[in-house]
């Protein structure tokens, strides 16, 4: 998590946690398997993130007051926020579409990813299970031309709160039939199917907020209203923290299932 802190903890604590249980998709404990490894992702991976970003946001400004035009960054800051905000879901959006599929159908980049696809349990909380690798890369691809093209601070900000909030919504365990929306905006159900451990949703579903990035590059998953069977991943994904955050750069003893590339059409 990179925008973050305790009080944000809590107010997301107090959101979810009491709507997972009353419409939750799949019956689930709110002490869940890998609760504990969570919290950890949560704050020691939040802070690591978080600092990643501000080298991220500093290099790229610096960058940006030597070679982009003062006439382009003064064209865009003066947009109302709404449509800078709205600009940033698109541009960002797109850089995390690539990353993701990236980390997906690159064999050594999928061992990072495949991290997060490690949960079995999937639930808002699982939105900060990532490998610092992967996170930080794909941060950096996202948020770089954001910083460069001069977008306010306001509506960073905003952003970064619309994000969160998104991404934790995507990883819930809710319920919500989003209707027509559902091309527009990411839903549980379009994330979950990109976590399903089955062969149907595997390179599926990339986009973080906009479906229809994946109906457009033809990665999108229909799978109507059904439910995965289930989540995780078949590499042997250590159980601990520092286990998983070793777990890339050892030796592959096992081959993934999603990571070699597929001879099918
Ligand atoms: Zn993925």
């Amino acid at each position: 998590m990179d925008i973050f802190d305790i009080k944000a903890l809590l107010i997301c604590a107090l959101i979810f946690i009491p709507f997972e249980h009353l419409f939750a998709e799949r019956p689930q404990k709110i002490f869940r398997k890998g609760l504990a490894v969570d919290l950890i992702y949560l704050l020691f991976n939040g802070f690591i993130i978080k600092l990643a970003v501000i080298v991220i946001a500093a290099g790229a400004l610096g960058a940006a007051a030597m070679l982009v035009p003062q006439s382009i960054t003064q064209a865009i800051d003066g947009q109302p926020v709404w449509l800078q905000v709205a600009e940033i879901i698109v541009i960002t959006d797109i850089g995390v579409y690539w990353a993701h599929r990236a980390f997906h159908k690159i064999p050594a980049l999928w061992k990072f990813h495949a991290v997060h696809h490690g949960i079995e349990d999937l639930d808002w909380l699982g939105a900060f299970h990532n490998h610092p690798v992967d996170a930080i890369a794909t941060k950096a691809i996202s948020l770089t031309p954001i910083f460069f093209l001069g977008f306010s601070e306001a509506s960073i900000a905003v952003f970064f709160i619309i994000y969160l909030g998104h991404t934790l919504l995507v990883h819930s365990n809710l319920r919500i039939p989003f209707g027509p929306l559902k091309w527009l905006i990411a839903s549980p159900q379009f994330h979950r199917w990109h976590h399903a451990n089955q062969r149907e949703a595997y390179d599926k579903n990339f986009a973080g907020q906009l479906p229809f990035l994946d109906m457009l590059f033809g990665t999108y998953n229909h799978t109507g209203d059904k439910v995965p069977e289930k989540f995780g991943v078949d590499d042997p994904i250590p159980a601990t923290y520092f286990g998983q955050i070793g777990y890339p750069l050892l030796r592959c003893r096992k081959l993934s299932n999603r990571a070699v590339p597929s001879t099918e059409a």
